[in-house]
């Protein structure tokens, strides 16, 4: 029970959470998300931070004190995508925050949406991949002139507990398998380590089934029989592209949510990124924000007001009328915001005087 205690731990009455609106389409869509965890009649008290390019041209920095102290009072945050320049400037301010917040659990739920029109139809998958390692520990070093070394660094610690976590959200949410991810046939030592913990792990957990796959041949089965995987287990590096990967049998990066969970916190956050291309247009899909503060408000107790969340998102998805650009429609991101609003709406006046109720 120990890696997943810290989030039945936060049903606590935590209401102050962080919030990181984020760069490029960062705050559109978190807005959305806002207004329709408002909707909810669930309080939060929402402390507004900086972060990425926007702290740095008001800071001089991406990851300025007041965000850090912030989350260390309020132990979880609800983020917007930040901006970090591929290859040059500083390094992935989310990458800093899950280090130094040791969130080293990254979960992501992938689910299909009937009206969201894609090759594959009841795709229900959770990714978990592990945060804090990997090739994303960003030890790199130029050996001479024209020649550069990225170290990959995997720990028995980090991959047993990674481990747990997977199996532990595969017992509380009664899913049957869990398949752990891998390219140990060519990296023995690091991946072979990985593996090994997983076994380990899986050994305590009878009930549930355990598998691996090597990380090619699991993207082609991804894409040919996705049915056949539960819970995936996964480092960081195979975690991230397979991520987007299985984003992209739902319908793309706007719909499918994220969280990072650590002992003493939670980061919330899409998968997407700032998408510059589309920033400050409205055209941007808010679903993703939005299921992510589902999420927030599941780890927060209240896991009747995030059902009604899902609900309205399934409803508005549905029923295929009001859906942004990346999901073949024409509405804006106001709209799709506003349908969102008005099904949690409807939610609220028919479960009135029904069980409805934060638990
Ligand atoms: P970053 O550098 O921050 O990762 P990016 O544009 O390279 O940004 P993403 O933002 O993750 O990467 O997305 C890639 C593309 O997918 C975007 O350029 C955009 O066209 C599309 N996209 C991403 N998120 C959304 C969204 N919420 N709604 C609509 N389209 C989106």
């Amino acid at each position: 029970m120990a890696t997943f205690a810290p989030m039945m731990a936060r049903r606590r009455a935590t209401k102050v959470v962080t919030l990181v609106p984020g760069d490029g389409i960062g705050p559109e869509v978190m807005s959305a998300a806002l207004a329709v965890i408002a909707a909810t009649g669930v309080e939060v008290e929402w402390d507004r931070q900086l972060a990425g390019a926007a702290a740095l041209k008001r800071y001089g920095t991406p990851v300025p004190d007041a965000l850090l102290k912030s989350m260390r009072h309020t132990g979880v945050a609800l983020k917007g995508p930040l901006e970090t320049r591929v290859g040059e400037g500083y390094r992935s301010i989310n990458v800093h925050l899950r280090k130094t917040f040791d969130l080293y659990a990254n979960i992501r739920p992938v689910l299909s949406f009937h009206g969201v029109q894609t090759p594959f139809r009841d795709v229900d998958l959770v990714v978990v991949r592990e945060n804090t390692e990997d090739l994303y520990a960003g030890i790199e070093y130029e050996v001479t002139p024209g020649v550069v070394e990225s170290i990959k660094v995997i720990t028995e610690r980090a991959s047993r507990r990674i481990a747990r976590f997977a199996f532990e959200y595969a017992r509380r949410e009664k899913r049957k398998l869990v398949t752990a991810i891998h390219k140990a046939n060519i990296m023995k030592l690091s991946d072979g380590l990985f593996l090994r913990c997983a076994r380990k792990v899986a050994a305590k957990y009878p009930g549930i089934r355990y598998e691996e796959q090597i990380v090619d041949a699991a993207c082609m089965r991804l894409v040919t029989k996705p049915a056949a995987f539960d819970v995936l287990l996964l480092e960081n590096l195979y975690g991230d592209i397979v991520s987007d990967l299985c984003a992209g049998l739902v319908g793309g990066l706007g719909v499918v949510p994220g969280a990072n969970y650590g002992e003493k916190g939670a980061i919330f956050e899409a998968v997407h990124g700032t998408a510059p291309d589309i920033a400050g247009k409205n055209v941007a899909n808010p679903i993703a924000a939005i299921l992510s503060g589902a999420m927030l408000l599941e780890y927060l107790g209240h896991g009747h007001p995030a059902q009604r969340i899902r609900a309205a998102v399934g409803s508005v998805l549905r029923s295929g009328r009001v859906l942004t650009h990346d999901l073949g429609g024409k509405a804006t991101t106001q709209e799709m915001t506003d349908s969102v609003l008005r099904a949690v709406g409807r939610s609220g006046r028919a479960g009135k005087g029904a069980s409805a109720g934060t638990p």
